[in-house]
């Protein structure tokens, strides 16, 4: 299949999906939105047009709705699906895990019932770092146990061994698994970003938000972790670099590239006080901060080997902590209460 292939991306106009949709574009794909809003504003949509240039044509519906993905598919003959459409916070999960399996499995579910009555069979899905649980050591590949400490990571797990069983049954599935570390940064125009809902439970968008003067200070959850400097360590990928990974994925399924799973980190791990000071760098500005507990269910380092997303696909990532700081700070800076609507 060559490029201008459409490819579907169900949670497009959300965080990763947003960045996927420029990449896609400048690769030379057709990318159609499908995303219910339930986690971001439609605002982004008028960003990802001046971004681009071109209209954006976006779908707003369900994944879960099987009747309206049929349509989409035979109205637009995908090349692909990317599968983004899900909800990711940990915390959340814990409290409302139904919501977590009918969204995330359910999401799932139904969108292999719909492309199971169309001729695209070419799937690529986000997964996460989290299915690794407490990995017993660093650099993490992708042969390593899996396990699951909450709802969410349960709901990661019981998708990839779905797609597993999929591609048992009927081996022209194609299916490409990339398990993200942790995304962070935005684009390099300030116009499109993370836009959490709320206090944010991650680091950067956090980071960012003190660095605005819009929180007092941060919290170091843990000072005691078997680290160097005593904080955790997490393997921070730019969004930009991550969306390039879709293109590659998506690329090398179409390609004729056997189903794959691949981790999508940098492969290096910065501690909470490194990018406390790598954004106070970037931005100018003080980032105040205060020692405190540990979160519940933390682990002390996450680090991904990134050698077979290198080898299968020929991606790896090329922004540096600095980037991430500086583009994270550009988009805080220039949208402080995030998409207007
Ligand atoms: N963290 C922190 N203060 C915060 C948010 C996060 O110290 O307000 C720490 C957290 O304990 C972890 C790291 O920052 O060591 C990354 O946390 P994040 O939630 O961004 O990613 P995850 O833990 O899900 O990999």
């Amino acid at each position: 299949m060559p490029s201008r292939a459409p490819i579907l991306i169900t949670g497009g106009a959300g965080y990763i999906g947003s960045h996927t949709y420029v990449a896609l574009l400048e690769a030379g794909f057709l990318p159609v939105i499908l995303d219910n809003f339930s986690r971001c504003k439609p605002g982004v949509l008028t960003r990802l047009q001046a971004i681009t240039g071109q209209p954006v044509v976006c779908y707003g519906g369900n994944v879960s709705d099987v009747v309206l993905v049929q349509e989409l598919l035979r109205q637009h003959k995908f090349g692909a699906v990317i599968h983004m459409a899900g909800f990711k916070s940990v915390g959340e999960s814990v409290a409302h895990p139904l919501s977590y399996v009918e969204n995330n499995i359910g999401g799932m579910t139904a969108l292999l019932r719909a492309m199971e009555t169309s001729s695209c069979r070419t799937l690529v899905f986000s997964s996460s770092a989290t299915v690794y649980g407490d990995p017993p050591a660093a650099p993490i590949t992708e042969d390593f146990p899996r396990s699951h400490t909450n709802p969410y990571g349960m709901t990661k797990l019981a998708c990839e061994d779905l797609l597993s069983a999929m591609r048992a049954a009927a081996p022209a599935w194609r299916i490409g698994v990339l398990r993200y570390f942790n995304p962070v940064g935005a684009h390099a125009s300030g116009l499109i970003g993370e836009d959490p809902t709320g206090t944010p439970n991650n680091l950067m968008p956090f980071v960012a938000q003190v660095a605005a003067g819009q929180r007092a200070y941060l919290s170091v959850h843990g000072v005691d972790y078997d680290t160097p400097d005593g904080t955790g360590v997490r393997d921070y990928i730019h969004v930009q670099d991550l969306a390039q990974a879709h293109v590659a994925a998506v690329k090398a399924l179409l390609e004729g590239e056997e189903s794959f799973t691949v981790n999508v980190g940098t492969g290096q791990g910065h501690s909470v006080l490194e990018v406390t000071k790598a954004f106070e760098r970037a931005s100018g500005q003080a980032i105040p901060y205060r020692l405190a507990p540990r979160r519940p269910g933390d682990v002390a380092q996450y680090c991904a080997d990134c050698g077979l997303a290198q080898k299968l696909l020929g991606w790896r990532a090329k922004h540096s902590l600095a980037d991430m700081c500086a583009d994270t700070w550009r988009w805080q800076r220039d949208n402080p209460n995030g998409y207007d609507a």
